[in-house]
């Protein structure tokens, strides 16, 4: 299956993506998460990708695009991916309708989580990630069993510098003005499911699974 999560930064498609992965044996592909290591390895792209994230801004298109079109067109993709983070902007997600046409293959569903406001923001501000295998946590509604340590792989735990308030509040706007209208270009093409992500973590899992026909 070819799933894209949609959503606002923090309304759980990480999360999701995660146990979706899990459960359905696809693979988890984050452009975050992909630019994150680049930042990490100080790659030229991701030296480049740095100055925006920092900002709260989005990387530009033709080097997010880039980084997919070479992901997507892995071996270890045929089976089929859940797309996170990506696309976010119109033309991103004309890209992905060429890049899929270019493998032959066509998206089987968008998820789209909708999430408040200000839960977005507790969400962003309690955030920790895994240094080493990018392990989502929450300081209060997902805490790992020991603090600062990933339960996964003993990583050390740490807030992303764009989980910063007024980095939190640009991002959202950047989400508002940028990402959204992708509800309404899906929604057309007849592949968006809306969830409600104001629920616990279990609760969105099933219901996302049973959107997809999974549940069961
Ligand atoms: P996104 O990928 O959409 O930005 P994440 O999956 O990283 O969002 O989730 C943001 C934060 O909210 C994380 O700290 C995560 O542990 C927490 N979280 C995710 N889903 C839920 C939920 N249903 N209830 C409470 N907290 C959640
Ligand atoms: P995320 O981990 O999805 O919250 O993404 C973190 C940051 O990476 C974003 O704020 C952007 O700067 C950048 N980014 C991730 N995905 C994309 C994308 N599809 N297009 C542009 N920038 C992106």
């Amino acid at each position: 299956m070819k799933i894209v999560m949609l959503g606002p930064p923090g309304a759980g498609k990480g999360t999701q993506a995660d146990a979706l992965s899990e459960k359905m044996e696809i693979l988890h592909i984050s452009t975050g998460d992909m630019f994150r290591r680049a930042v990490k390895d100080q790659t030229a792209m991701g030296l480049e990708a740095k100055k925006y994230m920092d900002s709260g801004a989005l990387v530009p298109d033709e080097v997010t695009i880039g980084i997919v079109r070479e992901r997507l067109a892995m071996r270890d993709c045929a089976k089929g991916f859940i797309l996170d983070g990506f696309p976010r902007t119109a033309y991103q997600a004309e890209a992905l309708d060429g890049i899929l046409g270019e493998l032959e293959g066509a998206m089987d569903a968008v998820i789209y989580i909708s999430v408040d406001t200000e839960t977005l923001i507790g969400r962003l501000s309690g955030r920790r990630i895994c240094k080493n295998c990018s392990a989502l946590y929450h300081v209060s509604y997902n805490p790992p069993k020991k603090e600062g340590v990933c339960d996964k792989c003993g990583g050390e735990l740490y807030q992303r510098d764009d989980d910063q308030e007024e980095t939190v509040r640009r991002r959202l706007e950047v989400y508002n003005s940028q990402t959204l209208p992708l509800v309404g270009y899906y929604r057309d093409k007849g592949l968006l499911t809306e969830i409600h992500g104001n629920q616990r973590r279990e609760k969105v899992t099933e219901d996302i699974l049973a959107a997809l026909g999974r549940s069961g």
